[in-house]
């Protein structure tokens, strides 16, 4: 009653958004987005022009208006739309479990009588004859764990936050995941049924964040809900689908395969189990695969209510039996030729896991940084501090540092000791050089063991001026090495020769510390300097030296200058990496 948004107008008019929105660009009523709010009237005239022109418009939006077909399609042939693949986020007990078991209930159609059994780690919802694939795990740790082995499961982050709660220290954690992920996200405002619920203050928190809400003109998503009672969550699910659509979630069946495994155990009778989501191509039975160290022929494929099923295409959850180990969540999963090609690829692998262990006994903060820097030029920080004036205290003085060439990013600052969860989301960052530094707070062992086999550094200090210092080192260390030039000696040009093919040579005598090969060289005439450049070659009578001491005569030849002359004082220097 009253308003509509343009996505909805769409919908009853029977054509996609795009081609709604294209058609009244052109029809002279610019500047619609899809979730723009219009009136009644607004509708109505909306409503006219749409039927008064369907058909008739010459234009690329016309024919899509008249065959209701999104407009760039006909550009590029791109693949199919397929599922989006959803996980849901947010603070512990906001409801994330309670609305994955009621889209379960409510949108899974059930096989049998009895319906679903087991679990396979996610489940795929029907909505107006689309399908919605949901992770059945929730929360962030899960979410980037798949990231952090390399593999972007989800298109679609649901984010919950209960009404009558708002905004909590893991609701910032799960943004920050959320964002450090890329994925376009939703935010579901829950338990909007209880009486003590406050949505609007949600949004305002949120908004806060820079997490504005759509209707307040921003651009993020919040739909209130009560996962309890249903209210809500078919928005919710539509606009899911909508989401994917605006994004083009889609997926070619024809294509290379793109499988991510999300869940996996030893069954005490099927053997090792494992469930992975297609995004790209076609998983068969009978398929060779490759997943980790693990491998096999598939067995059995299984969809999310247990049936047995010969293919699964792109945006399907299958679970996969038959192969030789139990892979981990996050990682891909390949088809190869032939049971050879894929006991040779897993040896392939053991080997160099092998290498590594053998290799890498525990790197220092030091050799981490060193490592890195080569690739890249970005420090990425997870920064937690004991209480929230301590980390407020801390962003303010990591404000203050500077390093020319490389850029500070805080992936997440949080409240707490350092977790799991923490060296997931440093370990998932694929842009910048990872960095987790604590103020005031311990490491949880795990966490720990996990930084140590993933290689991320982290540091804790007492004190934040420590800290900043060392935020400051890493980041000078990213942005190469700084030099300075040290004065390392003098020498006196005695006499000079000019040998044909190789031009003049100065005879000196070192006055003063020692000349060095490859050493910058200062000529000065008359303490006047005419020239500066650098050692070509260095003789001890016949023989090439690499320096030559104070008290001793050598042979001196200036790259690229031919006129050094007797008198001439050569000041040598070298540059020096300064430490950082
Ligand atoms: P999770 O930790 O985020 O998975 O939260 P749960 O789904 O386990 O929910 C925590 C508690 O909140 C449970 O007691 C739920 O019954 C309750 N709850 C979840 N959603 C709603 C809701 O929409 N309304 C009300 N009143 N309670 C809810």
């Amino acid at each position: 009653m009253g308003k509509k948004r343009i996505y909805e107008l769409a919908r009853e008019l029977g054509m996609p958004t795009r081609d709604l929105i294209a058609a009244l660009e052109r029809l002279g009523m610019p500047g619609m987005t899809t979730f723009h709010m219009v009136s009644d009237e607004e509708a109505e005239v909306i409503r006219g022009l749409i039927a008064e022109h369907k058909g008739t418009l010459p234009s690329e939006a016309g024919v899509a208006v008249a065959e209701a077909k999104p407009v760039e399609k006909k550009a590029a042939p791109a693949a199919p739309p397929r599922p989006p693949v959803v996980a849901v986020l947010g603070h512990i007990d906001h409801g994330k479990t309670t609305l994955l078991d009621r889209i379960r209930k409510t949108r899974v159609a059930a096989e049998e009588p009895g319906g679903i059994t087991q679990s396979i780690g996610a489940y795929q919802a029907q909505v107006d004859g689309k399908l919605i694939t949901f992770i059945d795990t929730p929360g962030h740790r899960a979410f980037t764990a798949m990231r952090a082995r390399g593999a972007q499961v989800t298109d679609i982050a649901i984010l919950v936050v209960a009404a009558d709660d708002g905004v909590m220290a893991q609701t910032l954690e799960a943004l920050d995941h959320i964002k450090a992920a890329g994925v376009p996200m939703i935010v579901a405002i829950n338990k909007i049924d209880k009486p003590e619920a406050n949505p609007e203050r949600v949004k305002q928190e949120l908004a806060n964040l820079g997490y504005i809400p759509e209707e307040w003109g921003g651009d993020t998503i919040m739909v209130p809900i009560s996962a309890l009672t249903g209210q809500g969550v078919d928005e919710l699910l539509e606009m899911i689908l909508l989401v994917a659509e605006l994004h083009g979630v889609s997926g070619d069946p024809q294509g290379p395969l793109e499988a991510v495994i999300i869940e996996s155990h030893l069954d005490p009778t099927k053997g090792p189990v494992a469930t992975a989501i297609v995004k790209n191509g076609t998983l068969r039975e009978r398929d060779v695969v490759v997943v980790g160290t693990a491998w096999g022929r598939i067995r059995a494929l299984l969809d999310h209510q247990g049936k047995r099923i010969p293919a699964a295409g792109p945006g399907t959850p299958v679970q996969i039996l038959g192969l030789s180990g139990v892979p981990q969540a996050g990682e891909r999963v390949e088809v190869v030729a032939s049971p050879k090609e894929a006991e040779e690829l897993v040896e392939k692998r053991l080997e160099a896991e092998r290498a590594q262990r053998m290799a890498r006994p525990k790197l220092s903060f030091e050799e981490l940084l060193r490592a890195a820097q080569e690739q890249t030029k970005k420090l990425s920080l997870v920064v937690k501090a004991q209480t929230v004036g301590a980390l407020e205290a801390v962003k303010l003085e990591l404000g203050t540092i500077q390093a020319e060439g490389v850029e500070l990013e805080v992936l997440h600052a949080g409240v707490g000791q350092i977790s799991e969860s923490d060296v997931l989301l440093a370990a998932a960052e694929t842009q910048g050089q990872p960095l987790i530094v604590g103020f005031g707070v311990k490491v949880d062992p795990k966490a720990q063991r996990l930084a140590e086999q993933k290689g991320i550094p982290i540091r804790t200090y007492e004190i934040i001026y420590d800290l900043t210092l060392d935020v400051e080192r890493a980041l000078k260390r990213l942005a190469g090495p700084e030099y300075r030039e040290v004065k390392v000696g003098e020498a006196l040009v005695l006499k000079t020769f000019d040998l044909r093919g190789v031009g003049r040579v100065a005879g000196c005598s070192v006055r003063a510390g020692k000349v060095v090969r490859g050493g910058k060289v200062r000529v000065l005439r008359q303490g006047r300097e005419v020239f500066v450049g650098e050692i070509f070659s260095l003789k001890r009578f016949a023989e090439d030296v690499k320096e030559v001491p104070q008290g001793y005569e050598c042979g001196i030849r200036i790259r690229d200058f031919d006129d050094v002359r007797e008198g001439d004082v050569l000041e040598v220097y070298v540059l020096e990496e300064v430490p950082v």
